[in-house]
């Protein structure tokens, strides 16, 4: 057994954690992936703080990032306008926290315009319990105006199935009802992607997820255009954005906790997330090369050529491979030439270098026959240095 195990393996792990920040790890980008597997060059998830979840007497509180359409204030009646063509103040009323529908008074929707969300809004039927089927405390949330996600009393109360509770109304059934007695605040936590088309032609029919009271019922429904009452509808493009409905059905129920958070574009909107087109990822690439190149143009030997050499996992460009692949050249000369009793002071920054043209030669960003390397492999082989296979099970 090797004398120093520990302290090498340490040195070695040191080393590696060390090492630009992840780089040469996981695989490389691709034609539709812009980003490496495990990359730190990628962004960080954006910080939210999280709120509190709601109990039957108190709304919990929305999380940091989101957009409170209503939260209890009476003035915040003033974000809600009548859904009439004049756009009118709308006679529904505030009272103790609570949005209440007068009925016969008209739908409301919001001033402000939105799309793709996480919304958030609870809900609560007449405690008194008037009608059945349909006629039972009936609403609606109207995404983008255009979607209802079907606001009824179906405690106890049987009714065509695409037109209950959280039903994309018209379109698909909830796949559940757990629904709390009337009276009581039912929770609906919903996601909305809007359709899109391009020249006519659908990219994305749009889709909404549906939690009520924490349980799922609409699993990432397409929207076939919308849905609606009595008629089938078909596929058709939605505007960029649009007002938040509330359904007048001429039922008295009750609102609270309304907040809603954007949600980052699809990537066949333009957005960042996992598979990209080809383009975008391109571009993408591009993007991120240029940066690590112009950092590397800030440093200095061994750090400036192993960030160079990141640069060339996103996008090729001569002049940074040129200078790379010369610097580890003449790096790997110079620890040729460093005396056997002085060459393990060295062992950190050669597997570095070593370890960086194992991945670029593996993924075939360099070619195979790099001097650097052939030399810094001879030494790491004479010296032993070539970390042990660790048992399996044991990473991660
Ligand atoms: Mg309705």
């Amino acid at each position: 057994m090797k004398r120093f195990a520990l302290p090498t393996l340490a040195l070695l792990l040191f080393t590696t954690a060390a090492l630009a920040d992840g780089a040469f790890y996981g695989d490389p980008p691709d034609k539709t992936h812009p980003w490496a597997i495990h990359d730190m060059n990628r962004p960080q998830p954006v910080r939210v703080e999280p709120g509190t979840f709601s109990s039957q007497d108190t709304p919990g509180t929305p999380p940091s990032d989101a957009v409170i359409l209503f939260g209890g204030k009476p003035e915040e009646i003033e974000k809600w306008i009548s859904d009439k063509p004049n756009g009118e103040p709308t006679k529904w009323e505030v009272k103790d926290g609570v949005l209440q529908c007068v009925p016969g008074s008209g739908y409301i929707r919001t001033k402000e315009e939105f799309s793709d969300c996480q919304l958030h809004i609870e809900w609560s039927a007449p405690s008194k319990v008037e009608g059945n089927s349909q006629g039972r405390g009936n609403s609606g949330v109207f995404l983008m105006g255009a979607v209802e996600v079907q606001v009824l009393d179906n405690y106890n109360n049987p009714s065509y199935p695409d037109g209950m509770a959280s039903a994309i109304y018209g379109i698909n059934p909830p796949m559940a009802n757990p629904l709390r007695a009337p009276g009581e605040w039912q929770v609906y936590d919903i996601v909305f992607r809007r359709p899109i088309f391009k020249d006519g032609k659908e990219l994305d029919p749009g889709y909404i997820t549906v939690f009520v009271n924490g349980v799922l019922t609409q699993d990432h429904t397409p929207l076939e255009g919308g849905g609606g009452h009595m008629r089938r509808s078909s596929p058709k493009p939605f505007p960029d954005q649009g007002p938040l409905k509330i359904q007048d059905h001429g039922n008295p129920v009750r609102f609270r906790n309304i907040w809603y958070r954007p949600l980052p574009k699809r990537p066949i909107d333009g957005g960042e997330a996992s598979h990209m087109s080809e383009e975008m990822t391109a571009a993408k690439r591009s993007e991120i090369a240029k940066g690590i190149r112009e950092a590397a143009a800030k440093l200095e030997g061994n750090d400036k050529m192993l960030h160079l050499f990141e640069s060339l996992c996103y996008e090729d460009d001569a002049e940074a491979r040129k200078l790379a692949v010369s610097a580890a050249n003449d790096f790997a000369s110079v620890m040729k030439e460093v005396p056997p009793d002085k060459i393990e002071s060295k062992k950190g920054e050669i597997l570095q270098v070593a370890k960086a043209l194992r991945y670029l030669t593996k993924f075939k960003i360099l070619p195979e026959d790099i001097a650097a390397k052939r030399d810094l492999e001879a030494i790491i082989k004479v010296e032993d240095w070539e970390p042990k296979p660790q048992p399996k099970g044991k990473k991660k």
